[in-house]
């Protein structure tokens, strides 16, 4: 029989494969596209990378470990996680690096699905798709950009050969990323303008190292590290989810971003600017102790006039023009296309790019009707604003191995994705995730597409029944 085949070897790949085999199903094979694990913890490795969200959480339940080195541990720490997990649990020489996928068609008289990569045809009984929604990055949708003569880069592709000592740079963007870089290059850099077309809601970052003590407790009291792990799951559940939701308690988060802007910056006109124009919860809430503080430093200046084009000399906007050398997009990514640039092709010839004309959707963000054995790792519907995605895929990973382990084919009835989307779509209304602001999360028309709108147990109980 053929194997089920993963599609990409990072924190949801690698999830899956290991589930699999502990489930004893052994029989599967990880397809990447790079040359190494990772995913966007491979592909992220500007200053500062890290994540938001505390690794106590940000792991896996079943590879918990005692010594992480902070509250808020950098990328490599995060991406040597993985490689540990997948080395410790024996899936790395299942994943065929190297290798694209470049399309996939199911075959109904063999029920099989047939994928094309750039080391020719393979054939499986599933497809698992652990793609992600942030590994195509986007670059900024102002003219001219080609014409740049100096060097410029993305956040997640960043150019570490590209000495930024004593250069102008222009950084666009002043999401999560770039929150995360600026203060690091600031010290470095001669000049820089830091391009903000919407300010972000900011809050304190609680980080702090571990120290022996600490790990030594975590090492020997599996429970400390356990209520340390919930605390952090129901924070996010609870305040952060109400700022998400629009909440009227969510306002606590809101008070607390206005609180700390105010007291990071004193300059009446700066604290103006930095003032965010919808409410919190609409796109991802910021954690930061120095991005404040660098654009108060003499060589930074922050500016938020629009970018009407870029020359060859840097960004333009109507009032004046700016000489840099180096242009660093921290503009995000191409969240809302879904498997692009992969062609699916399901049951009768149907295409699921055509299918998700209108914006992507699945049900519980993991299974389309006519595509059989076809699975989605954090598919639409299912990202967060407000707590940790590897609590999502690991409910998703739960779903998966329950369907391939009955050995039959599995689709999702058109009824249940139906319902399953209306009850999306009518969750997300009112929330803040829909107010007025751009974010990833939101496709062209406005809609959004991404994220689940509920609490995260709420999922985990509906892949556990579905
Ligand atoms: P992002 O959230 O999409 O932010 C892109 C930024 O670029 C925004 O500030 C956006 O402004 C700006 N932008 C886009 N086009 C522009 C233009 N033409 N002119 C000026 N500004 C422009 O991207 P990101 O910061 O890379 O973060 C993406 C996601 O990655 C995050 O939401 C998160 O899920 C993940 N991430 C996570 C962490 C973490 O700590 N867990 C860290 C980094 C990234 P507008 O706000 O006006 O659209």
């Amino acid at each position: 029989m053929p194997e089920i085949a993963i599609i990409g070897a990072g924190f949801a790949g690698i999830c899956m494969a290991i589930r699999l085999r502990q489930a004893g199903i052994d029989d599967f094979t990880v397809y990447e596209k790079a040359d190494a694990l990772g995913g966007v913890w491979r592909d992220n490795t500007y200053p500062g990378a890290g994540c938001d969200i505390p690794s106590v959480l940000y792991s896996y339940s079943f590879a918990q470990r005692a010594d992480w080195s902070r509250v808020y541990p950098e990328q490599r720490e995060i991406l040597r996680y993985l490689h540990e997990c997948a080395e410790g649990f024996d899936v790395v020489g299942r994943i065929r690096f190297d290798t694209e996928v470049f399309s996939a068609g199911w075959h109904p008289d063999e029920s099989v699905w047939r994928l094309e990569t750039s080391r020719g045809s393979v054939s499986a009984r599933a497809v698992v798709s652990a793609v992600g929604q942030l590994n195509r990055p986007r670059l900024p949708d102002v003219p001219g950009l080609d014409t740049f003569a100096g060097t410029a880069f993305h956040s997640a592709r960043w150019r570490h050969d590209h000495d930024l000592t004593d250069r102008t740079v222009a950084v666009i963007g002043t999401g999560p990323s770039a929150v995360q870089f600026v203060p690091r290059i600031a010290e470095r850099v001669r000049k820089l303008y830091v391009f903000q077309r919407s300010a972000n809601w900011v809050v304190p970052k609680p980080d702090r190292a571990y120290g022996p003590t600490a790990r030594r407790v975590f090492r020997l009291v599996p429970p400390a590290r356990l209520a340390v792990r919930g605390a952090t799951y129901l924070r996010g559940e609870t305040a952060v989810y109400w700022a998400v939701r629009g909440d009227r308690r969510g306002t606590l988060v809101e008070k607390t971003a206005r609180r700390h802007l105010a007291a990071q910056i004193a300059d009446p006109d700066l604290r103006r600017r930095l003032t965010p124009d919808f409410p919190i919860g609409c796109k991802r809430i910021l954690i930061s102790q120095d991005f404040y503080p660098t654009l108060t430093r003499d060589n930074v200046e922050l500016v938020t006039d629009p970018i009407t084009e870029v020359t060859a000399r840097g960004p333009q906007t109507a009032v004046r023009g700016y000489d840099v050398d180096t242009l660093i997009h921290g503009t995000g990514f191409l969240a809302t296309e879904f498997l692009r640039p992969m062609e699916i092709v399901g049951r009768d010839g149907v295409r699921l790019h055509d299918v998700w004309r209108e914006g992507a959707a699945a049900h519980l963000g993991i299974d389309v009707p006519r595509f059989p054995n076809l699975f989605l790792l954090y598919g639409p519907g299912t990202n967060l604003g407000h707590n940790s995605i590897v609590y999502m895929i690991e409910s998703q990973v739960a779903y998966v191995v329950r369907k391939l382990r009955g050995g039959r084919v599995h689709e999702v009835g058109e009824d249940r994705y139906l319902a399953a989307h209306r009850a999306l779509v009518a969750g997300l209304a009112g929330t803040a995730l829909e107010a007025d602001c751009t974010s990833w999360y939101k496709g062209a028309d406005g809609r959004v597409t991404t994220n689940w709108p509920w609490r995260t147990y709420r999922y985990r109980l509906a892949t556990r029944s579905a």
